[in-house]
This record gives C-alpha cells, structure tokens and sequence, in this order.
C-alpha cells in the first residue's frame, strides 16, 4: 500500500487502541443487503471495512443484512461473495443477520416485557401522519398503552401468521416528541407473509427493521467499530439506544451494574461515493437491467463491480481509485474522469500493445517478393522484460484508410505519393506509389516500396521517419467484435435532473465495430485459465484505439473485445 496518512476513522481506531477501548480488539464487518449486485459505492465501504482490520490486525466479517425477503435473492449473495473475493479482500467469517432472527425475536420479547414496545394496529400512513416534524411533536398513537399482557399476545399472534400483512407493527415505546425523528417510536418489527426468505423460507412471519437488526446484529458478533455511510449518523442515536438496552437486559440478568460492560459496538460515518455520468443505487440499476436498458448488471456500462470487470478495470485500479479520493464527513461528486484516469495508468504499465485496424485499407508492397515473414516486436516498446509477440508481415497487409492520402498537404506526414518515407510499426520504411479506386472513386488498394535495409531492430531500423502507421497482414489477421463502450448517461448528475433517469442514458454509449487483428490475438479464442477462482483476462493495447479487455462471449471463432478507456485522458490534476 502507498504512504498516506490515516484518514480520520483510521485516526479514531488508533485513539481507542490508545485507549484500551473493546480490550484492543479490532472487529468490523461489511454488510451488504443482498438485493443486488455489488457497484463502485460499495467499494469504497468494503475498503474502509477490510482495510481497517488489515491494518490494526482485526478481523472484518462479511454480514448479509438480509432481513427483507421481498426483495433478496440467493444469486445477490454469491454475487457478493465473488465480487470482494475479485477485489483481493478476505473475510473473517459470513454471517446473516438472519442467523439472529430467534436472538431478535426474543430480544422483541424482552422489550415488550419491559414495557419499551407495543404493537400499533394503524396504518402506515396513519403513523406517517402522527410522527410530526422536527420542530412539532408527534402525536401518540392510540394503541400506545396497550397493556404488556396484550402487546405480548398480539406480537406472537403477528409471528404465528394469524395477522395479515400490513395491519399491525411492533414499535418501540420510546419518545414521540424527541427532537431526532427516529426516536418516536420507530418501528422494529413489521408482517412479511407474502415471501419466503431466501434463508429460514416461511419460518418467518414477522421481520426485524434495519435499525432493530443492525446495531443488535453488530452486538451479538462482537463488532468494534460498526462504520457506515453519512445518511445513518441520524440513525446513530438509536443505535445507541437500542445497544444499551440489550446491555441493560444483560446488567439485569446477571446482577451486575451497566457499568460493568465495556464492551460496546460504534457507530462512524463517511461520505458515500457518488461519481458523474452514472447512478449509484441498486434499485435504479435493477431498473436498468430488468427493463433491458443495458445488457444485466454485468454490462460494461455498469458501476457494477462485475460490469467493471468486464469493461477491463482491474482490481488494482478500483483500489488506487478509492484509495485516491479518500475519506470525509462531507457528500460530493467525484468526476468519473478520475476513475478512467486510474485504469489508464494502471494499463498502461502493463498491457501489451497490439495492432488492429478499425477502417482498413489494402496496402500492397510492390517489391515486396518474398513469402510470409516473421517479425518479433516488443509488448510494450523499450521494455523487452515484458516480453515479445511475433506478428507476420507480407506483401498484402491493412492500414487504417486514414493513413493514406492521394493528395496531401504539407501538414500531412503518413502515407502520399511523393517521396515522403513512413514507417509500418515495429517493422519496415515504405513510400506509397499510388492507389487504386473503384467506380465510386473510393480507394480500393494503396501501392508502396518497402525498404529492405530498415527493419526496427536492425542498423538500418534506427532511420527516423516523420510518421508510423498500424498495419496488419491480410492473410493472417483475424476478424474481432470491437465493442465501443462510453459513458451510460449522457449529463454529470443524472440523480439531480428533474424528470426520468432513464430519459437520460448516452444514446452512444456503445457501438460494436468489427476491426481487423494481428495474429496474436488468436491465442485469446480458448477458455480463460481460473487461478483461485478467478478468470485471468488479458487486456491489450490497441494502438492508437485504446484499452481493451476480452470479453467473455469470445468463442473459438469469434473474439470479442470491449473499450475499457480510449487513450486520451482530459483528467486534470
Ligand atoms: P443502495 O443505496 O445502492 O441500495 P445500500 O446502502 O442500500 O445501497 P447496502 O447493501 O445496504 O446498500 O450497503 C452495504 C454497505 O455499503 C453499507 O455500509 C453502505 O453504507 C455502503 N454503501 C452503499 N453505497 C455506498 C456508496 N455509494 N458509497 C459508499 N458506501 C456505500
Ligand atoms: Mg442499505
């Protein structure tokens, strides 16, 4: 890891060590709902979350906070589980929220036995309408003082099914005038008949609410720093509350004063990351896959961890992403010209360049006699410790169709008639001699010379020429699916526009060529080797086109390659 300084959860945690806090234990857990696919948000989470235990030697447990059925499926949580696998990050343990349901119901028990909640028989509305604003109280709910005998009755009642879906809630008894709206009376347990759980199936009929699950959950597994994103610093009080009456359950159980327990789970917040040119909520990204707008959550388009990796990001460069925006106590907008930038750099570095022509041209090299030649050039010029490739060079190659001109200006180095000298890329000097066109008049077939003294890497290789070409030889060069990837919205902040996200998406976002490769790209059209689970993908650089990675809908006739990043960066520092 790079030196930085500590961010300023790392600066909290080094206090409590300090401190002695927790008996200097480390514990945090990243704990995803399992209603979709992983995207870059989350990353940022799971970096802090993983990234603290690593560095103070704790342990982080990934948690699946999965206690709304209506919406979580088995396939989120594989998902998850490979996506922070992808991302180099390893967990202590995996626990459910679920694993607590009969710990929370008996906990509920014990809350309604203490007279600190009570089953409402209104609806929803009904209690949206008595919460009040912050600064007018609420008003009480009829059913508030129920007595225990009945709230206890009515709760098992809710659980045994025998109460339909929507007409009772367990709210906790705490302050309806409480300046912090979630104080009055918040909900803990609502009715889910309607759906199985993806885990304890209709074991079920009542479901514990975030912030009765959450703080409990992070209890019972023994968490330290509980941290999360800044929408849930409102929440925190509740939190806390909710952590000292479990703590008080047990002071009273055991006989011992409250100040007898050190241990307590803490709740810290960051900023969540939001980047231009993209949405960052799962729900608006199940939206995009289910009504087809992009092709699944894997789309290259998608913030998705998954659709990155498809467009070619590497986990490395999603980690030095996160690592370079950082973290604050204040929500903002990262440009996504920072996160291309990261890729670009991370590529550039290691991905071997190849040549394909995207608008080809026939190049004929009229003394050229010869048949079929070997030429070896490196993956990445001026660093043969990345080794080499071996391309084929004949008489017939491709060049991109812009490369020529009949008629050039003095502004004009590449291939004209007339005596300028060109260089075909990592192998020989020609001069174009004239052309051929069809009855439209567009150019069928470039003639050239070559000069058989100026092979790169020879003597004669060092001449100088004002310009190089791409070139690729036409009997060995293989056809490739070029998918042209951009940005999926076409304005900064599609979540701040007035009117439908989706009225919004870059109409030009993808566009699928077919290219003309050399023959090294062949050995790319087999299975990907696995290494610990994971496919080993390739990423190239298709000079002068841009970054591209291999796609998995490669065949053994047809490669696929998508646009990771074009090569120009407008990323400023
Ligand atoms: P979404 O709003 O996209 O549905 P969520 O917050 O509901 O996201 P969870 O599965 O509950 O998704 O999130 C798991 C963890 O990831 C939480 O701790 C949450 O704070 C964090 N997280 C989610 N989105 C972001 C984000 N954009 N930036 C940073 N952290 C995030
Ligand atoms: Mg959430």
């Amino acid at each position: 890891m790079e030196e930085r300084s500590l961010n300023f959860i790392e600066q909290i945690v080094e206090k409590d060590l300090q401190d002695k806090k927790n008996d200097g234990r480390i514990q945090t857990r990243f704990p995803p709902e399992p209603n979709g696919y992983l995207h870059i948000g989350h990353v940022k989470a799971i970096c802090m979350d993983f990234g603290i235990a690593e560095r103070y030697n704790g342990v982080c447990n990934l948690r699946f906070d999965d206690t709304n059925p209506v919406k979580e499926d088995v396939e989120y949580v594989d998902s998850i589980r490979n996506d922070i696998h992808w991302l180099g990050f390893r967990w202590g343990e995996i626990y459910y929220a679920s694993d607590y349901f009969e710990q929370l119901y008996d906990l509920a028990i014990r809350f309604i036995k203490a007279g600190l909640a009570y089953v409402d028989e209104q609806t929803a509305e009904q209690i949206a309408e008595q919460k009040g604003t912050p600064t007018e109280p609420g008003t009480p709910s009829p059913y508030r003082d129920r007595p225990i005998e009945e709230n206890l009755r009515l709760f098992e009642a809710m659980q045994r099914g025998e109460i339909e879906e929507g007409k009772m809630v367990l709210r906790a008894k705490i302050d309806m005038a409480n300046p912090n709206m979630h104080f009055r009376d918040p909900i803990m347990y609502r009715i889910i008949t309607s759906h199985p759980h993806h885990r304890t199936g209709h074991r079920w009929n009542v479901y514990p609410m975030y912030d009765f699950a959450h703080g409990q959950s992070d209890y019972f597994e023994g968490v330290t720093h509980s941290i999360c994103t800044l929408e849930f610093v409102v929440h925190r009080p509740l939190y806390d509350y909710f952590v000292d009456q479990i703590i008080r359950f047990k002071a009273e159980d055991e006989q011992k004063a409250f100040e007898d327990y050190n241990y307590r789970p803490r709740q810290y917040e960051f900023n969540r990351l939001n980047i231009t040119y993209t949405v960052m909520s799962k729900r608006k990204m199940l939206q995009l896959v289910k009504e087809g707008l992009v092709a699944g959550w894997d789309d290259p388009r998608m913030p998705t961890v998954c659709g990155l990796r498809r467009r070619g990001y590497t986990a490395q460069a999603i980690r030095s992403f996160i690592d370079k925006i950082g973290y604050t106590k204040v929500e903002g907008m990262i440009d996504v010209g920072l996160l291309e930038h990261t890729i670009r750099e991370n590529l550039k570095e290691t991905a071997p360049r190849v040549c394909a022509i995207f608008d080809p041209v026939k190049l004929v090299i009229t003394n050229y006699n010869g048949g079929p030649e070997t030429i070896v050039a490196e993956n990445i010029d001026g660093h043969p410790e990345l080794g080499t490739r071996e391309m084929t060079f004949a008489r017939e190659l491709y060049i991109e169709r812009g490369d020529f001109l009949e008629e050039a200006d003095k502004n004009f180095f590449r291939l004209s008639p007339g005596g300028r000298e060109v260089r075909l890329k990592s192998a020989y000097i020609i001069q174009a001699t004239g052309c051929e066109k069809d009855a439209d008049g567009r150019i069928t077939t470039v003639y050239a010379t070559y000069d058989p003294e100026s092979k790169s890497g020879t003597e004669g290789g060092n001449r100088k020429t004002k310009a190089t070409i791409n070139w690729v030889e036409c009997s060995s060069c293989i056809d490739v699916e070029a998918r042209l990837y951009d940005r999926l919205f076409a304005c900064e902040n599609p979540s701040a526009e007035e009117g439908d996200f989706r009225d919004l998406l870059n109409p030009d976002s993808l566009r699928v060529v077919t290219c003309k490769a050399e023959s090294a790209l062949r050995c790319e059209m087999h299975e990907p080797e696995y290494i610990d689970g994971i496919a080993q993908v390739h990423h190239y650089q298709l000079l002068k086109q841009g970054y591209f990675v291999v796609d998995p809908d490669t065949t053994a006739s047809k490669l696929v390659l998508n646009r990771t990043a074009s090569l120009k960066d407008n990323w400023q520092k």
